[in-house]
């Protein structure tokens, strides 16, 4: 087939697990397309410094390795298109890859759509998205200099995003539902010794109230039952995640979170499908291992053309 849409290998999702097998593929002189729904660079882009991956002594900037990663996938050729895709049809030797803007075909395909932050779902949350409300300390701090707002969560997300805002805004109230965090020591360590933040302990939020912005919380005691309104000039929510994998449900294996199932060598279900990444089943969700998901993925899907005569 020499369709200018036909390609060896489609990958679907620009993040770092995407684009470090596009890497991969493209030095195995493979024809690659890297379909990206909004930005190259994935989840770090909503990540300030990086401190925890390999080589960066003095942390990375993600927005900066989100590029160096981009240019180093086009370097050696990565094809890269922005579309949505919407459906998958793999059955025969040619995968075909539908996306809302055009279709796509190729001889194996590599799902990297990692995944989107989970919602709170109580009232207000939609309305003032975008008005207070944030999923995006490092994209949106700024826009609350010297105010009062509120985090909600317990995991390493809700802290780092915390400690960040600290920098900028005047105060940090961390909403917790239970009385321990789930974060990492050291991030707990570091948040419990910053002056700037405080911390409310077994407690929801119920609902996001304000006139053309948020301005209060209705927040409520889960041990006692009791409310209590909470005055704030924003919300950032950390809450967790959910894999992207909408789209996969009828074509391979999904475990009950939506998550894809693979081996070790991130294999699916499906011949000629590989995964990397946070939508991978079992991912420990971090830049490392989505990189080395995606190496993974890519030298499979090699192994998988030659052996299919490609
Ligand atoms: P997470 O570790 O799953 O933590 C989610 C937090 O939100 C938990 O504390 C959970 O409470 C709370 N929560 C969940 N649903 C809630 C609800 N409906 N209402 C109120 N609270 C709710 O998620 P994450 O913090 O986004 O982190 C995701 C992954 O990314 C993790 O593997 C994490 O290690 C990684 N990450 C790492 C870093 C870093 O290393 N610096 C930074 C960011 C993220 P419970 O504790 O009660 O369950």
């Amino acid at each position: 087939m020499t369709t200018d849409n036909h390609y060896d290998v489609i990958i679907i999702g620009g993040g770092a697990a995407g684009l470090s097998a596009a890497i991969y593929s493209t030095r195995a002189m493979l024809k690659t397309l890297v379909i990206e729904k909004q930005g190259l660079g994935g989840q770090i882009l909503n990540t300030g410094e990086i401190e925890n991956y390999p080589g960066f002594p003095e942390a990375v900037n993600g927005v900066d390795l989100a590029e160096m990663y981009a240019k180093q996938a086009v370097r050696f050729g990565t094809i890269i298109k922005y579309d949505t895709v919407i459906r998958l049809e793999l059955d025969g030797a040619v995968k075909r890859v539908i996306g809302e803007d055009a279709e796509y075909t190729s001889k194996t395909v590599i799902i990297a759509t990692g995944g989107e932050h989970n919602k709170l779902g109580v009232p207000g949350e939609e309305e003032f998205s975008g008005r207070g409300v944030s999923y995006c300390a490092t994209c949106d701090g700024n826009f609350f200099r010297d105010m009062d707002v509120t985090v909600v969560g317990g995991g390493d997300a809700a802290l780092d995003e915390g400690l960040y805002l600290t920098r900028m805004v005047k105060s940090v109230t961390l909403v917790h539902r239970r009385d321990q965090l789930r974060a990492s020591k050291i991030l707990q360590e570091r948040a419990f010794a910053n002056p700037n933040m405080s911390f409310i302990w077994d407690t929801e939020v119920q609902d996001i109230q304000g006139n053309g912005a948020v301005d209060k919380l209705t927040l409520k005691n889960i041990k006692d039952g009791s409310t209590t309104v909470k005055p704030t000039e924003g919300l950032f929510i950390y809450i967790g995640f959910h894999p992207v994998s909408d789209y996969l449900k009828d074509v391979v294996e999904l475990d009950n979170g939506g998550h894809v199932l693979a081996n070790i060598q991130m294999e699916t279900s499906m011949p000629g499908l590989f995964v990397a990444g946070d939508v991978r089943q079992f991912s420990d969700r971090q830049l490392g291992n989505a990189v080395g998901d995606g190496i993974a993925a890519a030298l499979s899907s090699f192994r998988y053309i030659q052996e299919h005569g490609g």
